[in-house]
């Protein structure tokens, strides 16, 4: 049997794979990190926040560096109805200045700049190049990947997979079950042209702070939801919306957009913004129980290839799971390179150090989130009855005197078809989910 020409090749240049090259080339392998894009981040997008707490061990002081649209400083969930808003709304000035919280970044300047960092250290990165497949041995163990180009088989000791949602290597090594559709959301999103001033003004911020806003019950029922975010002069609005609901729906991703931007809370902020942009891609909710298997003899895989997008309510969060788990992996096959075993038990320690970090922590215990947030009556139902609640309690009914808070509840509960032991049901759901 041939060489290797490396020891471990990474596919995809994304926030996972760039962090597995990374720690790779720190450990001393070599490693070729290949990306179909003619640049890391070409083919990438995402709603547009970074929490980057797990690169703290990684890149000391990385956000004196990083390609920071903007620091966010605030955040918001907003639950709409076609007419009425509430909003929950937090500023911080501990998050305007380092160690930051989060962050508003483009993708491609983001994963540029990670990637920057894996070839400064040693990896190799192959761009406008696409892993067609795997290539087994005799005894059908991952020993490299096929690639579009002429002779272009590359054969390695591990192969870490990062292709991103629906990853073809995970699929073909039968690790990925057929997609289900129940457990992915499509994420559409405009960016919208603003003169920085003008975001400053309407948003209510200064110098490099952001805001994120998250919102309910604007998706005309399709379960999921609504976003807002601000970069330096421009800002992203997008929604995200499970498959089967959309299907049904027989409405175009554009129009809940559409609807988004009309919203009388959300149409000030954006009036006289132009259009520049407009995309969309699959997002991997599953969560925790819809996770494949995570390595197979000579291969892991890492990030949303993985099925780590944590989509838990007012968390969406794809990219700090992605930079947690393959730097997991690029330290995992490290070791196994270094002894000697890189089958399936020489790479077990990946799962392992997942379940004792972050990455698998938090999905593990946020497991029934998604399945909550998605509910029916969490999408369909709660909106209205808060909205309906909320404007009772504020509105002003003299001259006939005041009513109890316990009678507008019912009263916006029986407006909203939804009973009292609903309302428990789903708070002890809800209580341990969160908890
Ligand atoms: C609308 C939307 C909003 C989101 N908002 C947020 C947010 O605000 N914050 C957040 O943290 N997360 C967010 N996410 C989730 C986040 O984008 C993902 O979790 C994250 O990008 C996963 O990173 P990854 O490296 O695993 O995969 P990806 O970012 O998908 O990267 C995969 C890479 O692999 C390359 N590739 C794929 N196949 C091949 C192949 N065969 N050969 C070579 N290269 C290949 C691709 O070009 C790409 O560069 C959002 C997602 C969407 C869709």
């Amino acid at each position: 049997m041939s060489e290797p020409n490396v020891d471990v090749v990474v596919v995809g240049a994304g926030p996972a794979g760039s962090a597995a090259a990374l720690a790779l080339a720190r450990a001393g392998c070599s490693v070729v990190l290949l990306e179909r894009g003619p640049y890391p981040g070409a083919k990438n997008m995402y709603g547009g926040v970074v929490y980057g707490r797990v690169l703290d061990d990684v890149l000391p002081r990385w956000w004196e560096e990083v390609p920071v649209q903007r620091w966010v400083t605030r955040r918001s969930t907003m639950v709409l109805t076609p007419t009425q808003a509430l909003t929950v709304d937090f500023r911080s000035e501990a998050w305007g200045a380092a160690p930051y919280n989060g962050m508003t970044v483009y993708r491609s300047d983001f994963d540029g700049w990670l990637a920057g960092h894996a070839v400064a250290a040693g990896a190799q990165l192959v761009t406008s190049t696409v892993a067609t497949g795997l290539l087994r041995d005799a005894a059908g163990r991952v020993v490299g990947v096929k690639t579009d180009r002429p002779d272009g088989d590359l054969r390695c000791k591990v192969v870490i997979a990062c292709d991103g949602v629906n990853s073809f290597l995970a699929k073909e090594a039968g690790l990925l079950p057929r997609a289900d559709a129940h457990h992915h959301t499509l994420g559409v999103k405009e960016v919208l042209a603003l003169p920085r001033e003008v975001i400053d003004d309407r948003f209510g911020l200064r110098g490099d702070e952001g805001l994120d806003i998250e919102m309910l019950g604007c998706t005309r029922g399709i379960p999921g939801g609504g976003f807002l975010y601000t970069n330096g002069d421009t800002v992203s609005v997008g929604a995200v919306l499970q498959l089967p609901g959309l299907a049904a729906s027989k409405v175009r991703p554009e129009e809940i957009i559409a609807d988004i931007k009309a919203h009388p809370a959300i149409a000030p902020y954006l009036r006289g913004a132009t259009l520049k942009e407009y995309s969309a891609h699959l997002i991997p909710e599953g969560g925790y129980d819809a996770m494949p298997v995570l390595h197979h003899d000579g291969l892991l895989l890492a990030g949303d290839a993985a099925g780590m997008t944590l989509a838990a309510g007012i968390w969406l969060e794809g990219v700090n799971f992605a930079l947690g788990s393959g730097l997991a992996a690029g330290r995992a096959a490290a070791r196994a390179v270094a002894a000697g075993d890189t089958t399936r038990a020489g790479l077990a320690s990946y799962r392992r150090d997942l379940e004792s970090t972050f990455v698998l922590r938090d999905h593990k215990r946020l497991r029934g989130a998604p399945g909550l947030v998605l509910s029916d009556r969490v999408q369909q139902r709660y909106p209205g009855l808060i909205a309906d609640f909320v404007e009772s309690v504020f509105g002003v009914t003299n001259p006939a005197p005041k009513p109890g808070f316990v009678r507008l509840l019912r009263q916006s509960m029986r407006r909203h078809g939804v009973k009292m032991r609903h309302l428990v049901a789903d708070g002890i759901r809800g209580g341990r989910v969160f908890r």
